[in-house]
């Protein structure tokens, strides 16, 4: 409309709002013949209204369905009223994937269009599946993902820490030695880390990573998209001390923030330069120091051109 026929705007006392109340639409299901080959269908985990519409319409067209519980993925067509028109829903999980396989891929190969579901989330992430994906794009199979939920991203999406780089490291190991050795290697890395973690071991993993490091930051997401959804924050120190931590149930993610910046003091830092430049070039000299020193590169270069004399124009 041109500009001069818009209505006057209303006054909101300075707030912003929409010119009319939000109304009930309709989305469509579409039903289209599906590209042949396995379509990895990403389904809510928590709210069923997490569903994308590519994965109704992948449901409702697929020749063939499969899913980790057959039940599951029965209720979430039910929910969203995908019928199943005579088509048996195959179990593919852990305990029986290696009998159920070839059938799959024996479809697949017959030009059919597959969609397999975990019971919640992305398939594959710390569920079946990757064996699955693994064999029918060696046989030559198209493999299609229909991206959604993801326990993992959401809880870093609201954790409130840094996201340029993360880690999904799935669950912990059950032992105590090993959890330890585990723990501690991703607790070193640079990166945002993120776990999954069952309820009733939860206070032991923050406690070990209590042990690691008392002032890391750790971001607890419990029952993410459902109706008691939790987000503790806080360093390790205080989510050991902290009572929401002693009755935690339902499914849970622990977010873990990188380490510390290492602290190192300037005669450290001269003295591992010095001895490098002995024999190293000024880049390649603090290149080296800055990954032993867990330091930023560019302080070390500039600290490095001072001892070796040199401006900060100066090429090596
Ligand atoms: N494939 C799934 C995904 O992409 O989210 C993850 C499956 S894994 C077997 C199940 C674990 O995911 C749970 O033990 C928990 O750590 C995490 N999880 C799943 N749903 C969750 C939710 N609604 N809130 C918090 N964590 C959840």
């Amino acid at each position: 409309m041109p500009v001069s026929e818009r209505p006057a705007p209303r006054n909101t006392g300075g707030r912003a709002t929409p010119d009319e109340p939000a109304r009930r639409l309709s989305a469509h299901v579409e039903a289209v013949a599906l590209e042949p080959g396995l379509h990895l269908v990403a389904t809510p985990i928590g709210a069923a209204r997490d569903i994308t519409l590519h994965a109704l319409d992948v449901l409702n067209s697929a020749e063939l369905l499969a899913a980790e519980d057959t039940r599951v993925m029965r209720h979430l067509m039910d929910i969203h009223g995908v019928p199943l028109r005579g088509r048996r829903i195959m179990a593919y999980h852990d305990h029986n994937a290696d009998r159920q396989r070839p059938a799959i891929l024996a479809a697949l190969r017959e030009g059919r269009s597959v969609a397999y579901a975990s019971d919640a989330g992305t398939p594959l992430v710390a569920d079946p599946g990757y064996r699955l994906a693994r064999d029918a794009a060696a046989q030559g199979s198209r493999v299609h993902a229909v991206p959604g939920p993801s326990a993992a991203l959401a809880a870093l999406s609201l954790s409130g820490l840094p996201s340029d780089r993360f880690l999904f490291a799935g669950f912990p190991p059950a032992t105590k030695a090993a959890r330890a050795t585990w723990l501690r290697q991703w607790a070193l890395i640079d990166a945002t880390v993120i776990l999954f973690e069952s309820p009733r071991r939860v206070n032991q993993t923050v406690e070990e990573l209590f042990e690691i490091e008392a002032n890391r930051i750790i971001v607890v997401a419990r029952e993410l998209t459902k109706k008691f959804e939790e987000v503790i924050r806080g360093t390790a120190a205080e989510l050991v001390a902290d009572p929401r931590m002693q009755s935690l149930k339902g499914e849970v993610v622990l977010v873990l923030d990188r380490p510390a910046p290492a602290v190192v003091d300037e005669d450290q830092l001269r003295s591992a330069l010095q001895e490098r430049l002995r024999s190293m070039t000024v880049k390649d000299a603090a290149r080296e120091v800055a990954l032993d020193l867990g330091l930023r590169r560019r302080d070390v270069y500039q600290t490095a051109l001072a001892l070796a004399g040199r401006g900060a124009g100066d090429e090596d």
